[in-house]
């Protein structure tokens, strides 16, 4: 199962960088997703885009969805790079359950590997 991380989101817009803020609940963590937008329901959109996908990002508190027609150049905020548990935590989401607690009780892994299964493992509710 592809679990994904929910972060916070920049999004470059020239050369603004602007966080994204849910309106809804003010969460400032998010889910991403590409749609494709041809699609049942979505042929109102004109398909001659050279890329009919969409990018959405999902509020993680409240699910409200967020849609960009551009695939902008988003990620994590530039002054603050990912850790090292957060590095290892995006390697390690399409790992299955027995494999993080393999890293977790297994010796020969450092402590920002075990950080980033555990934190895996409880959003996927597992015990640790
Ligand atoms: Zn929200």
């Amino acid at each position: 199962m592809d679990k994904k991380i929910a972060m916070e989101r920049t999004i470059y817009v020239g050369d603004r960088e602007i966080e994204l803020v849910c309106p809804i609940c003010g969460g400032k963590k998010f889910f991403d997703r590409k749609t494709l937008m041809n699609t049942v329901g979505m042929t109102f959109f004109d398909l001659d885009w050279a890329n009919p996908e969409a990018t959405n990002f999902i509020c993680e508190d409240c699910s409200y969805i967020f849609w960009f027609m551009e695939d902008l150049s988003v990620g994590p905020k530039k002054d603050r790079p990912l850790t090292r548990a957060e590095e290892y935590e995006i390697s390690f989401r399409n790992h299955s359950n027995d494999a993080l607690y393999k890293i977790l009780n297994g010796k020969g892994y450092n402590d920002d590997a075990k950080a980033a299964a555990k934190n895996l493992l409880r959003q996927r509710k597992m015990p640790v």
